[in-house]
């Protein structure tokens, strides 16, 4: 059983999650300030956070980078601010994904499965990806669509690597460039750009309507393996 520290100022929402997870078979930690969710963190060892961004005691950036000392385990943010800036700095500092306040449950849900499945705990992600009619292959680097083999650059196998071990969570520009670059490139959004738009070229049933690489706008990119 998965166990989840719920760092949340406000009673009625921490309710809400609480009963939300137990509902789905977790087991949940509350915390209510940043510097309970420092000590539930180290005597815990939760499977995953949820992090409010808006605590009485400071800021839940501070939460994550505190606990990124420590610990590799899967956060998601809880964020009622709409500025893309904390949410990128949020992620930057060591946050797998956000969740929007009010958000639905099973958007919660699927994001709490998609980061566990990074966590040592969670299934192993395979090295082959199903997109629609595509088959890619990671490992062995080769990929066909409906049976055709279908040739990727090396460039386009690392940035789909590089969202297909976080998929189903979002992945930042900054992220991709560093995985896909390397550290030593000066940030270049508009190759980022020009990679996803072949990519989708070559992928998507559609790419005028990407649903498997998705565009969160101003942040990154998340790889939807079911499509939806
Ligand atoms: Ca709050």
């Amino acid at each position: 059983m998965h166990q989840v520290l719920v760092v949340e100022d406000e009673p009625d929402i921490r309710h809400v999650l609480r009963v939300t997870l137990e509902a789905n078979g977790y087991r949940v930690i509350e915390a209510a300030t940043a510097a309970r969710a420092e000590i539930e963190a180290r005597s815990h060892k939760p499977d995953l956070l949820l992090v409010d961004l808006g605590l009485p005691d400071g800021d839940g950036l501070n939460v994550i980078r505190k606990v990124r000392e420590f610990s590799p385990v899967p956060v998601i943010v809880l964020s009622a601010r709409t500025l893309e800036q904390s949410k990128v700095e949020a992620l930057d500092a060591g946050a797998d994904d956000f969740v929007t306040k009010p958000f639905g449950a099973r958007e919660l849900l699927a994001r709490i499965r998609a980061a566990l499945r990074r966590s040592p705990r969670g299934e192993r992600l395979s090295t082959e990806l199903v997109i629609g009619q595509c088959r890619i292959d990671l490992a062995a680097r080769s990929a066909a669509r409906a049976g055709e083999e279908m040739r990727l650059t090396p460039l386009e196998y690392r940035v789909l690597e590089t969202l297909a071990r976080s998929a189903g969570l979002v992945v930042t520009h900054r992220q991709l460039l560093r995985e896909a670059w390397g550290p030593d490139r000066p940030e270049d959004s508009s190759s980022l750009r020009v990679c996803i738009k072949n990519l989708r070229d070559k992928l998507e049933p559609d790419p005028r309507r990407p649903r498997f690489i998705v565009t969160e706008a101003g942040l990154g990119y998340r790889l939807r393996l079911d499509g939806r």
